[in-house]
């Protein structure tokens, strides 16, 4: 049976509340949401697209589709120290709620959706349901004090470059997944790329504390190039200060990969969503105190290098305090 566009939306997007102070006081089912912005917040907007193709497989698990497609949206909120609140879903269908000849595809992606929409208690408030080929945009809206967001433009000199967790695994997961590349855990690594884990728990608690933050979604030094330049300085990085997962060393310690290869997927791979963030010495201090106040679990940081003046590079790296070469590319749509 063919759904309509409106049976699909009713079925598949309409779901009743039950978030506490959602702020949604006209949700889903007219023109626009309205929503309501607690006073002295500042409203955070992000969109990002996934395109069939580009950004994904036809053939890829429709739930962990829907749950990335809104962990990179609310990996962007993490980067500002927004709470994410609200979501809306632009998706465009070629054949109503069957995709790649299953007939669960659209419930599956909505379960994925849905299930990381509620461990934010973000809430669907609108969106657009199109027929084509498949692509999904997802815009999300979050609030954060006035003043208080976290941007590009803001490191200082001689501040110290911190990132959280691990970088280089989801890369590996991508390698894994175009057949670049054995391994003898694959699982860990297409895990760590198919169901990215937000950081918004600590970008919120680096409100005040960073001076400026990015999540990691195109390679870390390319990442780090759009802070350095916004906030007119050069970076010097520690490669062994880079934090590698155990998974990681242990598929380099098994001759999988080598050492440098590790580095490079690190630097340049992408698909990390950790937080990349500068912050001053005295700040790190109060940031770890806060961090030991929390009950839920924030994941581990890592100092890998400093902010510094601009001499020739944006980013010179060094190994054991010895000047190294590496690559600083990263993902461009466009090259
Ligand atoms: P209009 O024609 O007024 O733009 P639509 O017919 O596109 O409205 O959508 C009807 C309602 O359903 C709107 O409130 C819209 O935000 C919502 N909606 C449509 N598609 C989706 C979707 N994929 N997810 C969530 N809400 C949706
Ligand atoms: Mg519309």
């Amino acid at each position: 049976m063919n759904l309509s566009e409106f049976d699909l939306i009713d079925s598949y997007f309409k779901r009743s509340t039950t978030v506490q102070n959602s702020g949604v006081a006209l949700g889903i089912g007219d023109d626009c949401a309205l929503l309501d912005i607690p006073e002295g917040y500042q409203l955070a907007v992000s969109t990002d697209s996934l395109v069939c193709g580009v950004h994904f497989f036809e053939d890829v698990d429709p739930y962990r589709l829907g749950y990335k497609a809104l962990a990179v949206n609310l990996s962007d909120l993490a980067a500002m120290g927004a709470l994410p609140k609200w979501v809306s879903l632009a998706i465009t269908l070629p054949n109503g709620a069957m995709v790649n000849n299953n007939p669960n595809w659209l419930s599956e992606f909505t379960r994925g959706f849905f299930a990381l929409a509620d461990k934010f208690d973000v809430v669907l408030v609108g969106g657009d349901t199109t027929k084509g080929p498949l692509s999904i945009t997802v815009s999300v809206k979050g609030i954060v004090p006035r003043g208080l967001a976290l941007q590009r433009n803001k490191a200082n000199l001689g501040d110290l470059i911190c990132v959280s967790n691990f970088i280089g695994d989801g890369a590996l997961g991508l390698s894994i997944k175009l057949n670049e590349l054995a391994v003898t855990n694959p699982q860990y690594f297409v895990d760590a790329l198919e169901l990215t884990e937000p950081r918004v728990d600590l970008g919120i608690l680096l409100r005040g504390l960073a001076s400026s933050c990015i999540d990691i979604s195109d390679g870390l030094t390319q990442d780090l190039i759009h802070i350095l330049k916004a906030s007119h300085c050069a970076a010097n990085i520690a490669i062994e200060s880079l934090p590698l997962s155990k998974t990681m060393r242990k598929e380099v310690n098994l001759g999988k990969l080598n050492n440098d290869e590790a580095v490079q997927y690190a630097l340049t791979g992408g698909d990390d969503y950790e937080l990349l963030f500068t912050i001053s010495e005295n700040n790190l201090r109060l940031l770890e105190q806060r961090i030991a106040q929390q009950t839920q679990p924030i994941p581990s940081l890592s100092v890998i290098g400093r902010t510094t003046l601009q001499q020739s590079e944006l980013i010179a790296f060094f190994k054991e305090k010895q000047a190294v070469t590496y690559s600083t590319g990263g993902w461009d749509h466009f090259k």
